[in-house]
């Protein structure tokens, strides 16, 4: 079967180097790189620049998309009411994670691809490496981090004419539940900046308790993401799931409850 996703130019813009290392990289290995490289703009998405307007059918949410239990929820959510664009976001200071999500990423819309619950798609992918160099232990002393690493490249990223939103997976009691609106504020007054127009900063899913988005998910899909924060290299030099991490133990106890 062809690529889908691949079926307009440039529908996937491949930006980082495909040759990851499989050694277990450690916060250490990054530190000291020197400077941050801005993240690399594309021109266009879908053969749409930022000043022109696309065809109906093209249009729909940006949807920051990682391969985990949340934005799989969500990316199913949205497909069924709008055709959505997908963006990873790849910050250098984990490979062992950044790998095995792309890898998951890749399952899920084949996933979405074989099994349509609507008639909308998946348009485009793309993956923004965003070297975080020196800064890292910076932006990881404050509070938003996470989601400044994500939205600033997509600030940059995003076309208004194409992209409807950019939503973001975050689910109900998520660490980032307070400081929702505070975020959609400081989207609303950045974005001013930028020259091709704003588009809103949603959160869909903000509602919707942890537990529930994973029963909502079919099983097969379910067991296609990846959830794992802190992946470890056995023997074999296979990248496996630790255990140990949050997103790990929940995924544990989900498991155990439907078993029982
Ligand atoms: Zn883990």
């Amino acid at each position: 079967m062809s690529e889908w996703w691949l079926n307009s130019t440039p529908t996937y813009n491949l930006q980082f180097n495909t040759a990851i290392t499989m050694n277990k990289p450690t916060i250490e290995t990054y530190i000291g790189q020197g400077i941050v490289p801005a993240p690399v703009i594309p021109r266009s998405v879908c053969g749409i620049t930022s000043s022109q307007e696309a065809p109906m059918e093209l249009k729909g949410p940006l949807i920051l998309f990682s391969s985990g239990l949340d934005s799989t929820y969500l990316v199913r959510e949205a497909l069924k009411t709008s055709n959505v664009h997908l963006l990873y976001v790849m910050g250098n200071f984990n490979r062992a994670k950044a790998e095995q999500e792309l890898a998951a990423r890749e399952k899920i819309k084949q996933w979405f691809n074989d099994n349509p619950e609507s008639q909308y798609r998946i348009i485009s992918d793309t993956i923004q490496q965003f070297e975080m160099g020196d800064s890292f232990q910076m932006i990881n002393a404050v509070k938003l981090s996470q989601p400044l690493m994500w939205l600033y490249p997509a600030m940059y990223y995003y076309k208004p004419g194409l992209h409807t939103s950019v939503q973001i997976a975050y689910v109900k009691n998520d660490h980032m539940s307070p400081h929702l609106d505070d975020l959609t504020n400081a989207w609303n007054i950045l974005t001013k900046f930028i020259k091709a127009g704003q588009i809103p900063l949603t959160f869909p899913v903000r509602d919707v308790d942890k537990k529930d988005s994973y029963n909502a998910l079919p099983k097969d899909l379910r067991s296609l993401i990846w959830v794992c924060d802190n992946p470890m290299i056995d023997g074999n030099r296979n990248i496996i799931e630790c255990k140990q991490c949050g997103p790990c133990k929940r995924r544990a106890t989900y498991l155990n409850q439907e078993s029982t």
